[in-house]
């Protein structure tokens, strides 16, 4: 059976920790499905569609990742939807293994054989966040080394937009 991985998430924006979360799950499963998911809590700077267009410019060189925009679902439903028996999840610091677990608990009690996989994020990204670099961004900090280029270019352009 083809092993395939949900990596759901607001991605606003997807960012190189993103991206490296995903290079390396696509090593470890068939096909990784990138899904863009609402966060309510979060104020976003992109639509999903736009956020879709974006990650899948970014991800145009690996093959087996596809990427999908959804609005309003139980990620575990969503999942099911897909086929995927996996969700892949990334983890920076305690901070979010304690958050990761709580979700990880919440999801296993809703589907059990949904299985989560979780990599430690690479060193090199783990202290970027999509909000801490919206906010240096906003703030004209130099932050293009943690964006893949499309997705630099875009934010350059909704800040200036946001300036007028
Ligand atoms: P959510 O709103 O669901 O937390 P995010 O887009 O913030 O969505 O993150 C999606 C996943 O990517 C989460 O598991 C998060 O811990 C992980 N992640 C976020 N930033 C990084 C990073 N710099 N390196 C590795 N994983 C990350």
């Amino acid at each position: 059976m083809k092993k395939i991985a949900l990596f759901p998430g607001s991605f606003d924006p997807f960012t190189m920790g993103h991206l490296d979360t995903v290079e390396r799950g696509a090593k470890l499963f068939d096909e990784v499905i990138i899904g863009v998911f609402v966060n309510t809590g979060k104020h976003s700077w992109f639509t999903p569609e736009e956020r879709q267009k974006l990650i899948k410019e970014s991800v145009d060189h690996i093959p087996n990742v596809r990427v999908e925009a959804q609005t309003s679902e139980l990620t575990v439903n969503y999942a099911k939807k897909m086929g995927a028996q996996f969700l892949l999840r990334g983890i920076r610091s305690i901070k979010d293994y304690e958050y990761e677990k709580d979700i990880m608990t919440m999801n296993r009690h809703l589907d059990e054989e949904l299985e989560t996989v979780f990599l430690l994020a690479n060193p090199k990204y783990s202290h970027i966040s999509s909000s801490l670099l919206k906010e240096v961004l906003l703030f004209e900090g130099d932050v293009a080394e943690y964006l893949p280029k499309p997705i630099y270019q875009a934010m350059l352009g909704k800040r200036e937009r946001n300036e007028k």
